[in-house]
């Protein structure tokens, strides 16, 4: 027979701890009741990233990491409360914003609980629509201090936005580490950043971390445009970048940006639309406006925003050269290759042929950069090279570095014996100096094809693989194609 009594006293027990345990999980624990001395809450706020709260309470992600038992590649979500350290002088978690195309600072300031005015005199910004992609905004915290328990957690249902953000590269760190606290991968950390180099990073360096939506109330865009992307985010004196435009409906859009109409080719029905630009070598670094106008169904629209473009930072050198080859020197060769490279590979072939990276057109070191400035026999440095040099022996093979056509096959009196292949959408790669060339023009190549063989025609001074890109009619880095895709 039980004891009803006992019975009783079960379920007023059983009632209590229930009870205890709904409130430790709806309140926030009290100070004193933390697992261990010496650590408070922080709950983490839209954009923070866990190297923003290391830095801010002087303590380091691994550490962060080990007391919150997070694993290296998960992500920190808005109301997610942390243990930090505990101290008396914590500055506020810094914040930036990396301004996304289409995105305004209306809608910015928005996104972080912000006034406009405040946003824009913490940034010293006169006028709002001087804004330019990539553009890096301090994001001041408000005022209420955000460290402790005090702040409320995000409502239940708020996405866990993570912005774009920047990450200061911290001496010993490799670019993998970097990859593997933001759960990232290394391609997508250098894409993001156009690093050719994946171990050329140095410390207090600025890394764009992507992968992040952008907040959509921040972006503006004027129907029947629906998104706008662009990349690199910040563009770089001879190097090239995409932009990619989607519309609701199908469209005609045309594309002004350096003072030129880019050729934009239209996929998905009308309704993507992808241009692969090139900055030009000598193009001075500042703001530039990009001016987009789609016409479609409701009459054009125009939309108009700034990029950046930095300078390359190319070297200058002068070369000797011998009397006989100074005839070569003049102007008018010269002029004359670059016109007709400029017109060969102007045109943007609708379809592609290329898909994802490059590959390399020999197997040799390569023996002088791109984009070096140069002057000859102590002249004015008003050219550049304009290809990358690999130290090919002569009759070695010379590869295609991606599927195209051959557009050229000729001896040429600077280049030498030359192959031209044109990869689709504005893309060619140049192969010069060749002693042999195995491809007829109008001819289809696969990628890794040999189509040629290294040689020491044209003017040089020893044998050797000159490979250039140009893309619609504009030489660039071809280096960066063999680490970063382009769209
Ligand atoms: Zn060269």
């Amino acid at each position: 027979m039980t004891d009803p009594r006992r019975g009783r006293w079960l379920a007023l027990l059983l009632c209590l701890l229930l009870s205890a345990v709904t409130l430790r999980a709806q309140t926030p624990p009290p100070a004193a009741d933390l697992p261990q001395p010496g650590l408070t809450i922080y709950v983490v706020q839209r954009h923070d990233t866990l190297y923003d709260i290391a830095q801010a309470y002087s303590t380091t992600i691994d550490y962060l990491v080990e007391i919150n038992s997070l694993n290296s590649t998960s992500r920190i979500l808005v109301g997610q409360r942390l243990l930090v350290p505990a101290g008396d002088s914590v500055t506020p978690v810094p914040r930036t914003h990396i301004i996304q195309p289409g995105e305004t600072l209306a809608g910015i300031a928005a996104g972080y609980g912000q006034s406009l005015a405040a946003l824009m005199q913490a940034n010293n910004i006169l006028n709002a629509d001087q804004i330019y992609a990539g553009q890096v905004l301090q994001i001041v915290a408000p005022a209420a201090g955000n460290a402790g328990v005090a702040t409320p957690p995000a409502p239940a249902g708020t996405a866990p936005t993570l912005g774009a953000n920047l990450h200061t590269v911290q001496s010993g760190e490799t670019l993998f580490k970097i990859a593997m606290q933001y759960g990232l991968t290394v391609n997508d950390l250098a894409a993001a950043n156009g690093l050719v180099d994946l171990t050329l990073i140095y410390a207090g360096q600025q890394l764009v971390i992507p992968g992040t939506a952008v907040e959509p109330a921040a972006l503006a865009l004027p129907a029947p445009l629906t998104a706008l992307a662009v990349s690199p985010l910040v563009m770089t004196e001879a190097e090239a970048g995409s932009l990619v435009v989607t519309t609701a409906t199908p469209a005609t859009v045309t594309f002004n940006f350096l003072n030129r109409a880019w050729q934009v080719v239209a996929t998905d029905g009308g309704t993507r639309h992808v241009v692969l630009l090139a900055v030009p070598m000598f193009t001075a670094a500042g703001i530039y406006p990009a001016q987009l106008s789609v016409s479609g169904a409701g009459g054009p629209v125009e939309y108009t925003f700034n990029l950046r473009v930095l300078a390359g930072g190319y070297g200058t050198q002068n070369i000797n050269v011998s009397d006989e080859l100074a005839p070569l020197l003049a102007p008018a060769p010269q002029a004359y290759e670059l016109d007709l490279l400029t017109r060969i590979t102007s045109p943007v072939t609708q379809t592609r042929a290329y898909t994802g990276i490059f590959s390399l057109p020999a197997a040799a070191a390569m023996n002088s950069p791109f984009g070096t400035r140069r002057s000859y026999n102590g002249g004015e440095a008003n050219t550049f090279h304009t290809g990358a040099d690999f130290a090919s022996a002569p009759g070695a093979p010379i590869l295609a570095a991606a599927p195209g056509q051959v557009v050229l096959a000729d001896l040429l009196s600077i280049r030498g014996n030359s192959i031209v292949i044109d990869h689709g959408w504005g893309v060619y790669s140049v192969y010069c100096h060749l002693s042999a060339i195995n491809v007829d023009l109008g001819q289809m190549v696969t990628a890794g094809q040999v189509i040629g063989a290294a040689g020491a025609t044209g003017r040089i001074t020893g044998p050797h693989l000159h490979w250039e890109i140009w893309v619609s009619g504009v030489p660039v880095n071809p280096l960066t194609w063999l680490t970063r895709s382009f769209p």
